[in-house]
C-alpha cells in the first residue's frame, strides 16, 4: 500500500515510528507537511498539490494534526476524503474532538461516564453554574486548551466566580467541571485502535500538581485496566468516530469518567511506558480496513 502521514515535522517521535511501522510491513510512505499542501477544488476532480505537483493517489492517510492547525489540517484531510482516500481519523471526527464541550455533549448522549460539566456564556448565572457541578473545589477549562494549559482548579466558590468572570471578560469559552479529587492528580491514557484498547498508561502529575499532563512534568507507568475502563474507552472512541485516538479517563468513586479524547495521540509516552508497538497496530488496522471511498461522513460536513 501507499500511505501518507500528514505531519508538520518528520522528526517527531510519533511520525518517525509510524513511518518505521509502514516500511517494516512492506508498504510505501510519504510524509507530507500539512501546511504546505494546497487544494484544487475543481468540480468532480478534487486533488491535493504539494510543491508544484499533484500528489499521487494514496490508499490511506494518517493525519497528525496539531491543535494550532486544526482548521487547515482538517481541510486537507477532507480533501483527501473527497478524493476517496481512506482516512484513519475522518476530518469531521477530528474537528469534534478539538472542542471539549462538543465532545462531552456527544459522549453524554451515549451514557458514557463524565465529570459533571456546565457551560454558560453570560456572567448572570455563574453562582448556579458552580452549584450545579457540586460547588467548590471545581475545575475551569478553556474549551480549546491542550497540554494542561487553560485548566484551572478553583478551591473556593469565590475564587471560581472571579476566575469565571475573568475568562468571560476576555471572551474566552470555558466549561466548569466537577473536580474528581479521588483521582489524586492521575489519569489513565487508553490508546484505542480500531475499537480496541491496544495500550494504556497511568500518568501521575508532578508533586503538588492536579494536572497529570506529561508536558506539565507528569510521569507515566504501565497500568492494568478494569473491564469497565476498557469498555468506557472503546465506547468513547466509537461515539467520537475515531479509529485511532487517546481516551483519557479519571478513576472516580462513580467509575471511570472520560475527560477528553485526543485524535492525534502521541506515541512516545505510551510506547516507552508499555514497551508495546502501538505504531504497528495502527498500520495493521489500516491494512485490514483501508478501502476506497470509505469515509462515513462524506457529504455531511
Ligand atoms: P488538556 O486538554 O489541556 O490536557 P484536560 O481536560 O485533559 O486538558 O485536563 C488536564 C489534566 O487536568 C488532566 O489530565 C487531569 O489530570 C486534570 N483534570 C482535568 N479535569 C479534571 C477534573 N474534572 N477532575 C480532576 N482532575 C482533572
Ligand atoms: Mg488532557
Amino acid at each position: 500500500m501507499k500511505i501518507a502521514i500528514l505531519s508538520r515535522n518528520e522528526n517527531l517521535y510519533s511520525t518517525r515510528r509510524l513511518k518505521e511501522a509502514i516500511l517494516a510491513r512492506g508498504h510505501e510512505v510519504d510524509i507530507i507537511d500539512t501546511l504546505h499542501c494546497y487544494m484544487d477544488i475543481t468540480s468532480s476532480r478534487p486533488a491535493v498539490r504539494f510543491h508544484g505537483e499533484e500528489l499521487p493517489k494514496y490508499d490511506a492517510i494518517i493525519p497528525r494534526i496539531g491543535a494550532s492547525v486544526t482548521f487547515y489540517g482538517t481541510a486537507v484531510a477532507r480533501q483527501f476524503e473527497m478524493m476517496g482516500t481512506f482516512n484513519i481519523n475522518e476530518s469531521v471526527a477530528i474537528s469534534r474532538s478539538r472542542d471539549k464541550l462538543r465532545s462531552l455533549q456527544l459522549l453524554s448522549r451515549k451514557g458514557i461516564g463524565l465529570p459533571r460539566t456546565g457551560f454558560a456564556s453570560k456572567p448572570d448565572n455563574i453562582k448556579d453554574l458552580i452549584k450545579n457541578v457540586g460547588g467548590a473545589p471545581l475545575v475551569i477549562k478553556l474549551l480549546e486548551g491542550t497540554q494542561g494549559i487553560g485548566v484551572v482548579l478553583a478551591d473556593t466558590a469565590k475564587a471560581a466566580e472571579s476566575i469565571i468572570e475573568a475568562f468571560m471578560g476576555l471572551k474566552a469559552n470555558i466549561l466548569v467541571q466537577e473536580y474528581i479529587k479521588e483521582a489524586g492528580g492521575a489519569d489513565i491514557r487508553c490508546l484505542v485502535v480500531g475499537g480496541r484498547v491496544v495500550a494504556a498508561m497511568k500518568r501521575q502529575g508532578a508533586e503538588g500538581e492536579f494536572r497529570s499532563n506529561l508536558h506539565r512534568g507528569g510521569s507515566a507507568e504501565i497500568v492494568k485496566l478494569t473491564k469497565e475502563e476498557r469498555a468506557t474507552a472503546v465506547n468513547a472512541a466509537k461515539a467520537m468516530g475515531l479509529n485511532f485516538c487517546g481516551v483519557d479517563l479519571l478513576r472516580s468513586h462513580n467509575g471511570p469518567m472520560v475527560m477528553e479524547v485526543n485524535s492525534s495521540p502521541g506515541l512516545e509516552g505510551i510506547e516507552k511506558a508499555t514497551g508495546l508497538d502501538v505504531a504497528g497496530k495502527v498500520i495493521e488496522f489500516i491494512e485490514k480496513n483501508a478501502r476506497f471511498n470509505a469515509t462515513k461522513t462524506k457529504g455531511r460536513g
